[in-house]
């Protein structure tokens, strides 16, 4: 199969949505114009083989893993996703039966969010694949939350369970799509920020946007089964709530809401999202940098989020 075959093939049956009016097939995709009581958002993401996934990881989660990247971000602004433009990156020789699959994959996840796959192109890379998204979004004005409005006082929530992502959660996490939205539309969310380089870094990020600090208590960071099963299991893991705190590709959801509705939030939350864990595990200072306050005291925290190019 060459690769005019191939695109022929994977393009036959894209999902789409009423903001497409032409897709895949012409030198462009065609949209509608936006609702102008929205706001649009544009992102892109890309994962290579042997760094994002591995040659033998089952080819539908490759694909599904990198469209849910991209959607854990329309998440964390309070948003929700329209049309997605993919690139694939594929070797000289490349298997027809695991491309396919990785598009099946990605368009899979793409149809259970409602999203439109408008079209993209086939590329040659050297020795390893690559996929690279460019998905569109869309969110209310008023709804749309950004990195940068935490402030002192506010408390600090996260959703779901931290650590040990490489054990499996990187390739079927769920984007909190459903999460991002309900939270920006029923509450005044500060700032929001979905979790890909570890918690400690990417609360980093918040508190750089905002020009705060923060303050956790370690007792409240929901630590994940797999963290603590790796620390129980290899000599060389992480102890569980510094995996918690470091290890990257969680794809929760971590924000900041004034302190009185601190309370209201966590019941609400409990009605809406039962099966979902929600922790207020710290709040917003006026004093630069990252504690955590353990049965020791507190303590400045010596540990970054995971560094892709340290
Ligand atoms: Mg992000």
């Amino acid at each position: 199969m060459n690769e005019f075959e191939l695109i022929s093939e994977l393009t036959r049956s894209l999902p789409s949505n009423e903001s497409v009016l032409v897709g895949a097939g012409d030198d462009c995709a065609v949209l509608k114009p936006v609702d102008p009581h929205q706001l649009v958002l544009f992102k892109t993401d890309a994962i290579v083989e042997g760094v994002h996934f591995d040659h033998d990881d089952p080819p539908e989660k490759i694909g599904r893993k990198a469209l849910a990247r991209c959607l854990s971000d329309v998440a964390a602004m309070g948003g929700a996703p329209t049309c997605a433009l993919v690139t694939i990156g594929l070797p000289k020789q490349f298997d027809a039966d695991q491309v396919k699959r990785i598009y099946a994959g990605l368009s899979d996840l793409a149809r259970q969010y409602g999203v439109a796959v408008a079209g993209g192109e086939t590329t040659a890379s050297p020795d390893r694949i690559f996929l690279s998204i460019s998905l569109l979004g869309k969110v209310d004005r008023e709804h749309c939350v950004l990195r940068s409005g935490a402030k002192p006082g506010d408390a600090i929530f996260v959703t779901g369970e931290l650590g040990g992502s490489r054990g499996g959660k990187h390739l079927d996490f769920e984007p909190r799509l459903e999460e991002g939205q309900w939270l920006a539309g029923h509450f005044n969310i500060h700032a929001m920020i979905d979790l890909s380089d570890g918690l400690a870094g990417d609360l980093r990020h918040l508190m750089h946007a905002g020009s705060v600090g923060a303050e956790l208590r370690a007792g409240s960071i929901p630590i994940s089964r797999e963290a603590k099963l790796q620390a129980a299991g290899e000599s060389s893991a992480k102890p569980p709530l510094l995996a918690a705190l470091t290890d990257g590709e969680d794809f929760e959801l971590l924000f900041t809401v004034a302190s009185r509705d601190a309370v209201p939030l966590l019941d609400a939350w409990k009605a809406r999202f039962p099966k979902l864990r929600l922790s207020c595990i710290g709040k917003v200072t006026a004093t630069p940098g990252l504690k955590l306050r353990d049965e020791n005291g507190l303590r400045e925290l010596p540990t970054h989020g995971y560094v892709h190019f340290a």
